[in-house]
């Protein structure tokens, strides 16, 4: 692509260069088959039965599991539907346990809390799994498998113990690809050899939220964007939320508002520190360029702290590339994305001129413990929340289990319900320590200290 109106390369935005007349799209490039629908203006109603305040994955899965099971949830959101996180993450899905090392999660939690965690995190991966086949969503899952690239020899071996302790804890099944055989599963030179974990998946997030949205939809609960909760008030039979549309009573809310959790409830926002995370998308690589790089076509990850991750768009020669962005605001300008252009090039250096065409971020809900967390509040409000980076299947299982617990049905139970949930020591600090965090890790990662 040539001319005014193209698209900046990798090589270009990786040393922070816009061309003259270049464009990049600010905008989730999964958005561009499942577009977000317009907010809508419609009257809020008076009452409703359960409200869900949130519609990403969390806020959807509950509803669909309340709407299956005969209740009218009403999910209201304060943006478009599906403005948060789950439109805008890069479609790995895991189990969730490649976030605790094994050992390290029983000398926190002892062996038996660790074992039924693990297991349930293999239980999650499965969950989404069964749901995306029962309700019949086209959003591309496929179980592709995960192969993590070793930063460092001692990466490689530290991982080779934790899949050993994850095979014995949780039946996880996996294995190990040492640097000499590495370019049987990607096409670099970057790594140290890996670990593979052949269940993983991957899908299209867009599509798979238009999809649990269809389904809430046609069978008789709304989803109603523009229309933030700015207040929640305990009444005799229920609730009243207050919204710039007016307020609406029921008898159960849950929050599902992750990463993007304010001021609404103090008790959850002081648990919960939103980090940034960005991606970049490819136009289409020319093929004989592409197909050595990701000949297994898995979704992909390194063992660095600031870790970054990717994968190909599915069906396409396009890759998705994510890393951490430092700062919170969308920043919309190029510079915001050259770190992830230099990531890129450093893993497959020979893709200097490839186009750009889209960059986007969204926030991630860090929590304390780095343990996703689900129950209810003083005041009765439940919540599910807390996902820490990895919540595909999280929020999906979470969302389900949480609108169990409203139903007050005893398949509710999780692993995770009598965990404490601790708030962050001081919590405005860390939010606002965040960018500094990561460049202490980034300069830990370089130089390996
Ligand atoms: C860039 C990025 C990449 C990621 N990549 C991956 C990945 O590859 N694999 C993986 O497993 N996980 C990934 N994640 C994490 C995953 O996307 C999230 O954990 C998951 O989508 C969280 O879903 P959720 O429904 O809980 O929250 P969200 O999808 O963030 O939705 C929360 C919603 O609540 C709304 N809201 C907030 N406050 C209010 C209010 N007061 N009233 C009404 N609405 C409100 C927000 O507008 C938002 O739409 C990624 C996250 C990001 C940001």
């Amino acid at each position: 692509m040539s001319g005014t109106g193209r698209h900046p390369t990798l090589g270009e935005l990786s040393r922070g260069q816009m061309p003259e007349g270049a464009r990049l799209a600010f905008r989730p490039y999964w958005w561009d088959a499942a577009p977000r629908p317009e907010p809508d203006a419609m009257p809020l109603p008076e009452r409703a039965d359960v409200v869900v305040i949130g519609s990403g994955f969390t806020g959807l899965s509950a509803a669909l599991t309340l709407v299956r099971n005969g209740r009218v949830p009403l999910v209201l959101e304060r943006e478009v539907p599906g403005f948060g996180a789950s439109t805008r993450n890069g479609g790995q899905i895991g189990s969730g346990n490649q976030k605790f090392r094994v050992q390290h999660l029983i000398a926190l939690r002892g062996a038996e809390k660790a074992r039924a965690m693990l297991r349930e995190g293999v239980a999650m991966l499965d969950y989404i799994a069964d749901l995306v086949a029962r309700e019949q969503i086209a959003c591309d899952f496929a179980r592709c498998g995960r192969f993590r690239g070793a930063i460092r020899p001692a990466h490689y071996e530290a991982m080779a113990r934790d899949m050993e302790d994850l095979f014995a804890f949780a039946g996880v099944e996996s294995f190990m690809v040492p640097r000499a055989e590495q370019h049987r599963e990607i096409g670099s030179d970057l790594f140290h050899g890996g670990s593979v974990l052949p269940g993983d998946a991957s899908l299209h997030p867009g599509r798979y939220h238009a999809g649990l949205m269809a389904r809430i939809l046609a069978a008789g609960g709304a989803v109603i964007g523009g229309a933030g909760v700015t207040g929640i008030r305990v009444e005799p039979d229920g609730f009243s939320l207050a919204t710039p549309r007016g307020a609406v009573r029921c008898r159960a809310v849950i929050v599902a508002t992750n990463g993007y959790t304010d001021g609404m409830l103090p008790e959850l926002k002081r648990r919960i520190v939103p980090v940034g995370s960005g991606l970049i998308a490819t136009g289409e690589i020319p093929s004989a360029l592409f197909k050595p790089l990701m000949p297994t076509d898995r979704v992909y990850g390194n063992t660095n702290r600031v870790f970054s991750y990717f994968r190909a768009a599915p069906g396409e020669r396009r890759i998705v590339w994510g890393g951490r962005v430092g700062r919170l605001a969308s920043d919309r300008s190029p510079a915001a994305y050259a770190h992830l252009a230099r990531d890129l090039l450093e893993t497959f250096p020979a893709l200097s001129d490839v186009p750009v065409t889209h960059g986007w971020d969204g926030r991630i809900g860090y929590t304390y413990d780095e343990v996703p967390h689900l129950g209810r509040t003083r005041q009765g409000v439940h919540y599910a929340l807390g996902y820490c980076g990895t919540g595909v299947s999280r929020a999906t299982y979470f969302g389900h289990k949480v609108a169990l617990q409203v139903l007050g049905a005893p398949q509710g139970r999780t692993a995770f319900d009598d965990l404490a949930f601790p708030a962050f020591p001081v919590h405005p600090v860390a939010k606002r320590a965040v960018p500094v965090v990561e460049t202490w890790y980034r300069l830990r990662d370089t130089y390996d200290f």
